[in-house]
C-alpha cells in the first residue's frame, strides 16, 4: 500500500493539512485553512513545492474549506482522489479513557469521539467535522485517529488523579489526561536516536513550548507525568491560557464579574496567559515589548519562566536522575533566551547550557549543553504531522 498520507489537524475555525510520504517524511504539499465560519477574513494558503496558492474569501464551514483545498491540490497537479493516498491521519485531541492507540475510524469510533466532546468541547467537535468532511470528499481511503492524549495513558494513578470527590471524578471522567502527546513522544524518541541509545535507558524531561505549552517527565520511554490536565488549560503559562490557577479563582470571577460559564471558558482559553498579562500572545511580539521597556511584558515573561522552572524542579525529583532535557515547538526551538533562563544557575544539578551552542541555529536535532555536562540539553524540532502519518500508515498496512 502507498505510504502517501494526508494528515489533518482540524481546529474550531481552522484546518492544517499536509500530504506526505510516511517513510521518507517528504512533504508534497501543505496548507492552512483559516477563519472558517467567520464573516470576514477566510483564507487558505496552499503550498506544493515552489507553487503557492492563496484564497481569500468566506469559508462557511470545514467541508467548504476542504473542498477548496482539494481543488488547490488539483491545481498543483495532485488529484487527491486518484494519486493513491494510503491513509488519512487525523489529529484528535481527546481520547478520554477509551482511546490510547491510533484507531481506525468507523462510524462507531466517530460517535465515541463525538461523545468525548464533553471533555474537550472546544476541540473534539472540530475533529469530528474534519473526519466527516474527508470521509465524504475522499471515500474509500482508510482514516485513522491519532490521539493527543495517548502518550500519557501510562501515567501512574498518583500523577493523574485529582484530589476531589472520588465518585464524582469517576462518574465524569475527571482526571489528568495530558495533551501534545504525539509531540512529546516524537521528540523523546528523536533524542534517543540522536544519542544512539534506546529510549528504555533514558530519563527525559520535555518542554513543548508553542502557543500551547506543556512539559512531561518520561522514564525509560514511558510518560509518568505531564503539566496539562483534564483540559489543555493546566500547567505552564501559554500564549492565551493561564496554566495553573487556584480553582477558587473561577467561581470568584464568575460572581465578581458576573461571567457565565462560556464567558469564563473564553477568558481562560483565549485571553489569559501571555496575552492576558501583556496584551500579546506571540512570543516575538512579547520580546519586542520587553526590548522597548514594557514592564507588563517583562512580568509576563518572568511568570512564564518561573512556571517552567517550578515544573523542571518537580520532574527532576520525580525522575531522580535525568539524561536529557528537550526543548521543542515554536518558542522552545527558537528562543535562546527562554532556554537559557529556564535552566540558569543549575550547574550543581549537572544542568548547563553552552551559550554559543544555544545561539547557533542549525536544522535538525542539536545539543546545546557542553559535551562535559552530565545532563544533555537538546533542541529537537517537533514534527507531529510526520508522527501522525507514520502511525496512520502503520495501522493502515497491518
Ligand atoms: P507553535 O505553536 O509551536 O507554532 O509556536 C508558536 C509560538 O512560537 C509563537 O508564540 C511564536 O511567537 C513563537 N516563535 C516562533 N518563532 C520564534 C522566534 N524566532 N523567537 C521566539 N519565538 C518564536
Amino acid at each position: 500500500m502507498s505510504d502517501l498520507v494526508l494528515v489533518l489537524n482540524s481546529g474550531s475555525s481552522s484546518i492544517k493539512y499536509q500530504l506526505l510520504h510516511a517513510v521518507s517524511g517528504d512533504v508534497l504539499a501543505s496548507g492552512l485553512v483559516e477563519k472558517i465560519g467567520e464573516t470576514h477574513g477566510g483564507r487558505i494558503v496552499h503550498e506544493a513545492g515552489p507553487a503557492k496558492l492563496e484564497y481569500d474569501g468566506a469559508i462557511p464551514d470545514h467541508k467548504a474549506g476542504l473542498l477548496r483545498a482539494v481543488e488547490m491540490f488539483r491545481q498543483t497537479g495532485l488529484d487527491l482522489t486518484s494519486i493513491g493516498i494510503g491513509a488519512v491521519g487525523h489529529r484528535v485531541v481527546h481520547g478520554g479513557e477509551v482511546f490510547w492507540e491510533p484507531t481506525m475510524i468507523t462510524d462507531e469510533v466517530l460517535q465515541t469521539i463525538d461523545k468525548l466532546s464533553v471533555l474537550a468541547p472546544l476541540h473534539n467537535p472540530a475533529n469530528v467535522v474534519g473526519i466527516e468532511s474527508t470521509r465524504e470528499l475522499l471515500p474509500g481511503i482508510p482514516e485513522v485517529a491519532v490521539f493527543d492524549t495517548a502518550f500519557f495513558h501510562t501515567m501512574p494513578a498518583a500523577a493523574k488523579t485529582y484530589a476531589i470527590d472520588a465518585k464524582l471524578a469517576a462518574a465524569h471522567g475527571i482526571r489528568k489526561y495530558g495533551f501534545h502527546g504525539t509531540s512529546h513522544q516524537y521528540v523523546s524518541e528523536k533524542a534517543a536516536q540522536y544519542l544512539g541509545r534506546p529510549t528504555e535507558e533514558l530519563n527525559q524531561i520535555v518542554f513543548h513550548l508553542g502557543n500551547g505549552a506543556s512539559a512531561s517527565s518520561i522514564q525509560g520511554g514511558i510518560a509518568i507525568d505531564t503539566t496539562m490536565g483534564m483540559t489543555p488549560l493546566e500547567g505552564l503559562v501559554m500564549g492565551t491560557r493561564p496554566g495553573d490557577l487556584d480553582p477558587g479563582v473561577t467561581p470568584y470571577l464568575m460572581r465578581a464579574s458576573e461571567l457565565d460559564v462560556s464567558q469564563v471558558e473564553q477568558l481562560l482559553n483565549r485571553s489569559s496567559g501571555l496575552k492576558g498579562m501583556s496584551g500579546v500572545n506571540d512570543f516575538r511580539e512579547l520580546q519586542q515589548l520587553i526590548d522597548g521597556g514594557d514592564a507588563q511584558a517583562k512580568l509576563a515573561y518572568d511568570v512564564y519562566i518561573h512556571r517552567l522552572r517550578r515544573y523542571l524542579g518537580a520532574y527532576l525529583v520525580e525522575l531522580g536522575t535525568v539524561d536529557t532535557i528537550i526543548f521543542t515547538a515554536g518558542v522552545g526551538e527558537n528562543s535562546p533566551a527562554v532556554r537559557a533562563d529556564a535552566l540558569a544557575g543549575l550547574r550543581n544539578l549537572g544542568i548547563e547550557i553552552d551559550p554559543a551552542r544555544n545561539e547557533t541555529r542549525t536544522p535538525g536535532v542539536r545539543r546545546i549543553s557542553p559535551d562535559s555536562a552530565p545532563v544533555t540539553v537538546l533542541v529537537v524540532p517537533t514534527n507531529e504531522e510526520l508522527a501522525i502519518a507514520r502511525a496512520a500508515h502503520k495501522l493502515a498496512t497491518t
